[in-house]
């Protein structure tokens, strides 16, 4: 099945009579003929269902689909994109490890990285996302369990060397993961560049039309978790009487234990009705985002004739720092621009609050036209250096083209330019 057909069909194919959409199960628990029925559940959970505070069929199917569209061999999703980022590294790394992550990231997860792990004792290192092979080699410790990036960051627009990375990852025995949300699996499938483990906010282009934020892990089941470096993979689990992943699961092992283990017990799960609305946006994602596409490289084009725009940065353009990476990586360069007017802070302000038809709000990859403000909204927590890093000067603006008609999107943005002076 091509990706358009996948968005459709997978996850759920109907027998005889059954509903033709997939059934919102809106159950918290599931019922067994005897005691001894419920006892083997507990053994092995991956059997059957016991309780949705970590696996529902509604969630389970949606979870199918998506791991279809990215080519992997298992998924789970999770209440946000942020629970999806924290669950995927801490089935990796525990207290006194740490892992890398490029600087160009979104904000929550720098902040989540950089601030909240740290208190968990797990230490994220940052480096450049162009930094050389030899740089991000001397990053790695000897306690280095995982290397994290964006395909497209958010809201640098930075596209991320995903075979680079994980040809550095491998030589150090450890995964990459990739936040794969801005690119979406039409527009790029990280497994086949080599990433191991994909995450997604499923709150931006997979739903789509801004009704409810989620997250995904996604596992390729490729990583070799038997090399010495994964106990926890390997040894036995001692809160299932003696099961390894790695022995219990094989290819499944990474996916499996980030349900078993960290999906238990902290019960970050959305629940049926909100996966049932996440599938009406995958439904359409594949003809969606050849439409973003198509606006966003028009827009872009627009501002750069633009005097009052000091920069564009859309890695479709060919004159961007990022063009080459996002030929090889990407169908397109998804809907999302980001610009930096001339005068910076309180100009571009300005410039946000003449604009009518594109809403000012905290949200990206809406079907509607949106914009924000990094500096002063989802980047606001970090230190001048901190932006520095991230790729964020004052006076840029995250603009995420929708899809009305580009027209009308065009005379907006113009009357906004023309109210700057
Ligand atoms: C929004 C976003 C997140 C966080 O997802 P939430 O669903 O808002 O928790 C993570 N990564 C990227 C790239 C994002 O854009």
């Amino acid at each position: 099945m091509r990706d358009e057909t996948k968005c459709l069909h997978a996850g759920y194919q109907p027998k005889n009579s059954e509903p033709r959409v997939v059934p919102i199960v809106q159950s918290t628990t599931y019922v067994y003929d005897s005691t001894d029925d419920v006892a083997a559940v507990f053994d092995d959970p991956t059997k059957s269902l016991i309780y949705s505070r970590f696996a529902n069929p509604t969630v389970m199917a949606i979870e199918d689909k998506i791991a279809t569209l990215e080519g992997g061999v298992g998924a789970m999703c999770t209440s946000s994109g942020q629970a999806a980022s924290l669950m995927a590294i801490l089935n990796i790394c525990s207290c006194g490890d740490s892992f890398i992550s490029v600087s160009q990231i979104y904000g929550g997860t720098f902040n989540l990285f950089a601030v909240t792990l740290k208190k968990f004792g797990i230490e994220c290192i940052f480096v450049d996302s162009f930094a050389s092979d030899e740089e991000i080699q001397a990053a790695f410790k000897p306690n280095t369990k995982a290397v994290f990036g964006e395909t497209i960051a958010n809201p640098a627009l930075t596209v991320f060397d995903i075979e680079r990375f994980a040809n550095i990852a491998h030589k150090n025995g450890v995964p990459l993961i990739v936040d794969n949300t801005f690119a979406t699996p039409i527009l790029c499938k990280p497994f086949a560049f080599g990433a191991d483990i994909v995450v997604h906010s499923t709150s931006k282009y997979m739903d789509g039309h801004a009704v409810q934020v989620g997250g995904v892990i996604v596992d390729s089941g490729n990583f070799n978790w038997e090399n010495g470096k994964f106990p926890d993979f390997t040894e036995l689990d001692e809160s299932y009487h003696g099961l390894s992943y790695t022995k219990s699961y094989g290819k499944m092992a990474y996916i499996l234990k980030a349900r078993m283990q960290l999906m238990r017990d902290f019960g970050a799960y959305p629940a049926a009705n909100s996966a049932f609305l996440l599938n009406l946006g995958l439904e359409t994602l594949a003809i969606r985002m050849k439409q973003y596409c198509e606006n966003a490289c028009t827009v872009a084009k627009y501002l750069q004739k633009s005097d009052k725009i000091e920069q564009v940065i859309y890695p479709w353009l060919e004159n961007d720092k990022s063009n080459a990476l996002a030929k090889k990586y990407l169908k397109g360069g998804s809907g999302v621009i980001s610009f930096i007017i001339k005068g910076g802070r309180n100009t571009a302000v300005k410039f946000m609050d003449a604009l009518e038809l594109a809403s000012n709000e905290v949200h990206v990859a809406d079907i509607r036209t949106c914009v924000l403000h990094p500096a002063s909204e989802t980047h606001r927590q970090l230190t001048d250096e901190q932006l520095k890093a991230a790729g964020i000067n004052g006076g840029m603006v995250r603009f995420s083209v929708g899809l009305e008609a580009v027209e009308d999107i065009l005379a907006d943005l113009e009357k906004a330019l023309s109210a700057i002076e």
